[in-house]
């Protein structure tokens, strides 16, 4: 996930000959600059909620259309299998960790043993996740298993 930041450009004459992607109307106002693309002020509002974006933080959508980054994750944030929460990134900007296994995404925090609830290695290691008949599995709750079926 890119989340961009606007240039606020405020020269009428450079702005005249611009027309607001939004819209399709000349911009003799302040022009706001993002994607490579020039709107009104008043145009670059978020797709859900319709607010201003001004100079926050936004993300494109699938059609070039953007959101408020609250609406951007409430759309398109991969939902947590294991806790049914989305995954987004924390307050402070970092990006939360997404595993993703068995076609399914985790947080981090999440990503443990169905049975013994270990927290799990998104790395391919001894600590690592033994997937077995679609569970999420230690490798030792993996063997026991396998072990268990004889
Ligand atoms: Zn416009
Ligand atoms: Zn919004
Ligand atoms: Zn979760
Ligand atoms: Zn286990």
């Amino acid at each position: 996930m890119v989340a961009f930041s606007v240039d606020l450009v405020t020269f009428p004459w450079l702005a005249s000959l611009e027309l607001c992607w939004a819209c399709g109307e000349v911009i003799t106002d302040h022009v706001i600059r993002a994607l490579e693309r020039a709107y009104h002020l008043s145009c670059f509002t978020c797709a859900t909620c319709k607010q201003e974006i001004g100079e926050q933080a936004f993300a494109q959508g699938e059609v070039g259309e953007v959101y408020c980054l609250r609406d951007y994750y409430r759309k398109y944030a991969p939902k947590c299998n294991a806790c049914n929460k989305l995954i987004i990134p924390k307050e402070d900007g970092t990006d939360s960790y997404n595993v993703q296994c068995l076609g399914n995404s985790y947080h981090e925090n999440c990503y443990r043993c169905e049975v013994c609830v270990i927290q799990l290695s998104p790395e391919p290691n001894e600590h690592g996740c033994y997937p077995l008949e679609g569970k999420l599995l230690c490798k030792t709750c993996h063997l026991n298993l396998v072990s268990g079926q004889h």
